[in-house]
Parts: structure tokens; C-alpha cells; sequence
């Protein structure tokens, strides 16, 4: 059976949303446009999320072959924390509205721990094979930072539907190795499936013309682009530049708004503050997805200080417009990163270990510059079009299963 038609569910990461802001980031960024290039592959697909405020259409199509369909379930506004409670009525209203159209999918892809839920009674009411993307899991997040707490219910829907996907997806070899030690995931049921960049938006562009665009002069630019919150340690940052001594003028660019109401960005501020650097770092705020080229090419490294990342999509989009990135060896950052080659990844949090890597990039043009390309190379790899290429094949292994 060739597969014709698949249904996306992301609950609660809507992919008209605006990357970098509230909980909005890379899992947004991924379901659009891991489905439009498999909408240019000629796929139909109809992703699913819940009816949030700001809704302008309820059917919204947004390229060949794929549209966003907006499920009314509970009050636009309602917490992520809420979410839970509302699965069956968003399953409900799921149904009705493909019993209305009279559709069927010949595979069910679920994103993140809340739609695997809906992924799996999708998938058990209708027969098509369910596929799960988690994105994060809770129990790494639990481990990677003290102090971060996860719902409970979100730790027995991961267990329970490692146990009945018909196949997971993981980021990376260490996200594949934590489902199997700390859920008990059947290794053979997990494929590894790097995640993608838009090659045409993020590509190297001259330098000198970007900074003049975005009004900066000759400094040395390092840079951080993420949602602003406890995870993603943009602490680091400012304790690296505090501690660096080339000479040179420095000054970091922070883009991304925080995500929970300002906590962060106030605790960021008053550390850049105290080390006396509140005159070199700018806040610029949410940036639209394709305008951040702008940034990643005025920047000499890109900073990725995270506790984890599942995957780390600035980190890849950044080596696509050729700039390297030194970044924590955690998670998928590890896989994309090529150590020496096409940046620095640390292991430990330390700000010297990571103002050492920085000045080395800054302070070379040849290494700066050969690292850039090999970055872009490595990127290059790693397109959309390859990972829809990918993802096809799995599915159409699943769908010949069920036949
Ligand atoms: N992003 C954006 N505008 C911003 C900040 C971030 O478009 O102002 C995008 C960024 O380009 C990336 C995503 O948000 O595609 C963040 O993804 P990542 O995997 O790095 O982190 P996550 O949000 O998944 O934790």
C-alpha cells in the first residue's frame, strides 16, 4: 500500500505560530517543514492542532498538499498544564471532523507526548499505523536540570506509548539510548532521523552587509537564538564573555523572547549586571524565522549553552549560513556538532572551557573562516528534502506492514 495521506497531530505547537516566543520553537518549526516537503513530495497531509487564541482561519492551507486544521477543544487560552484533561474531547472533535470529510489516513504522526495520546487512539480506532515524535521526553528533562518537574501523567503516556507506537522516531543515538534505559523502549522499534534545515532561507551571506542591515560595527559578535528560559542556560553565556581576554571588543546579540513572562530575562540581565556587561549585551527580541539568516551571518560564533536539546536547530541553522557554533555536548547538539571541525562542543558547564573555545574561533580568521565551511558543508546534508526522503520510507515500510 503506497501512503497518500497522513495525519499530523501537534496539540499544542501550532505551526503557524512564530518560532522564539511562549512555548513556541523548534517542535513549530519542525512539523512545518518536515510537512511541506513532504506536501512537495506529493503527500497529502492534514495537521491537526487545538483551536488557540489568534486563530484567523479554522482551515488554513499553507503550501502544496498540506493544511492546518485548528480542533476546538477547551478554551482557546488554556494552559499547557491543562491540556491533559481536554485529549479526549480534542480526540472527539478529531473524529467528527474526519467523519464530516469522510477521511482516512494511511499513517497517524504524532509530536510530542501530549498529541501521542491522541497519535495512539487515532491509530487504534482507525488502523493506521501511529508513528511518535516526542521531541523532549520528560524523564531527560527531569535529569538534565535540577529543579525542572514534570506532570506525572506525562511520564506514563511516554512509557505507554513507547510500548504501542508502531515505530519512534529519535534525534539522535542519545535520545535512542534514554528510551530504551529509562522507558524500556524496544530498540528495533526506534529509527534515528536527524532533524532539517531550509538550505535556501539559512545560507551564508556577506558579512559586512548584514552588520550594516542590522546597524552593528566591527565588534566580534557572538550569538544566542532561542526562547529565553531556565533550560537553555543562557547564563553561560554572559559567564563566558566575563571571562574572556583576547582584547578584543565583544558584544553578544540575544534573540528570542523569554517564555515565561520575563523571569529569565531578568535574571540574565542583573548577571550581565554584576560582570559588567550590561553595555555589551542587547535583547533584540522575537525575531521572524526568516529573517534570523540576518543574525547567524552577522555573528562570528553562535553559543548554544543549553542543559539539553533533543535536536538543536539553531546549532544547524547557524552552520548552514557558515557560522560555527560552540555549544554543550548534550543531546542532538552532539550529532550535528562536528567537535574541532565545525565548532566546539563542551562537556562541562564551565565558562573558561567555553571562553577558550570562543576566543580560539575569534581570534583566527583562517580557523573561523574554515570551520564556517565546513559547517555549511556538513549542513548541507541535512536539508529537508532529505529528512522528508527519509521519514517516506518510513512510513511506506509501515504502511506495507499493515497491509
Ligand atoms: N526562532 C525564531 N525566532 C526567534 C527565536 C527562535 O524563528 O526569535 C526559531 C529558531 O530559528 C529555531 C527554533 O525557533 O528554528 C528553536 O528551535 P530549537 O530546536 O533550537 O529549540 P527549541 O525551541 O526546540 O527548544
Amino acid at each position: 500500500m503506497s501512503v497518500e495521506r497522513a495525519a499530523f497531530i501537534t496539540l499544542h505547537a501550532c505551526p503557524l505560530a512564530a518560532p522564539g516566543q511562549g512555548k513556541s520553537g523548534g517542535m513549530n518549526v519542525y512539523v512545518r517543514q518536515l510537512a511541506a516537503a513532504l506536501g512537495d513530495m506529493g503527500m497529502q497531509i492534514d495537521i491537526f492542532t487545538r483551536e488557540h487564541t489568534g486563530v484567523v482561519n479554522r482551515i488554513e492551507n499553507i503550501g502544496p498538499n498540506v493544511r492546518v486544521v485548528h480542533i476546538k477543544a477547551g478554551e482557546p487560552e488554556a494552559h499547557v498544564e491543562d491540556l491533559y484533561a481536554l485529549l479526549p474531547e480534542f480526540l472527539d472533535q478529531l473524529n467528527a471532523f474526519r467523519e464530516e470529510e469522510g477521511l482516512t489516513y494511511d499513517v497517524v504522526h504524532s509530536h510530542y507526548w501530549l498529541s501521542s495520546w491522541i497519535g495512539r487512539e487515532l491509530s487504534r480506532a482507525t488502523g493506521a499505523p501511529h508513528v511518535v515524535t516526542f521531541h523532549t521526553l520528560g524523564l531527560i528533562k527531569m535529569q538534565s536540570r535540577a529543579g525542572e518537574v514534570e506532570q506525572a501523567e506525562r511520564l506514563v503516556v511516554e512509557r505507554e506509548v513507547m510500548a504501542s507506537a508502531d515505530r519512534i522516531i529519535a534525534f539522535s543515538p542519545h535520545e535512542r539510548d534514554a528510551m530504551a534505559r529509562l522507558y524500556g523502549a524496544d530498540a528495533n522499534k526506534v529509527s534515528l532521523v536527524h532533524c532539517g534545515v531550509d538550505l535556501s532561507v539559512f545560507r551564508p551571506l556577506d558579512q559586512r552587509l548584514v552588520r550594516r542591515r542590522l546597524g552593528l560595527n566591527g565588534e566580534k559578535i557572538l550569538l544566542y537564538v532561542g526562547r529565553i528560559e531556565p533550560l537553555k542556560g543562557l547564563d553561560l553565556l554572559v559567564e563566558t564573555t566575563a571571562q574572556m581576554d583576547t582584547g578584543e571588543s565583544v558584544r553578544i546579540i540575544v534573540v528570542g523572547a523569554d517564555a515565561n513572562g520575563g523571569q529569565e530575562m531578568d535574571r540574565v540581565m542583573q548577571l550581565a549586571k554584576e560582570r559588567d556587561l550590561d553595555g555589551q549585551i542587547d535583547f533584540v527580541g522575537q525575531v521572524d524565522h526568516r529573517d534570523l539568516p540576518l543574525y547567524y551571518n552577522a555573528a562570528d560564533v553562535c553559543v548554544v549553552p543549553s542543559y539539553y536539546e533533543s535536536f538543536g536547530l539553531v546549532a544547524l541553522e547557524s552552520m548552514a549560513c557558515g557560522t560555527p557554533v560552540v555549544a554543550t555536548r548534550v543531546g542532538g547538539l552532539s550529532t550535528i556538532i562536528r567537535h574541532g571541525h565545525t565548532g566546539y562542543l563542551k562537556s562541562w558547564r564551565c565558562p573558561e572551557a567555553f571562553a577558550n573555545s570562543v576566543e580560539m574561533i575569534i581570534s583566527s580568521d583562517d580557523l573561523q573562516q574554515s570551520m564556517g565551511e565546513a559547517a555549511r558543508t556538513r549542513a548541507e546534508g541535512m536539508g529537508w528534502d532529505n529528512v522528508a526522503a527519509i521519514m517516506w520510507d518510513e512510513y511506506a515500510v509501515l504502511t506495507a506492514n499493515a497491509a
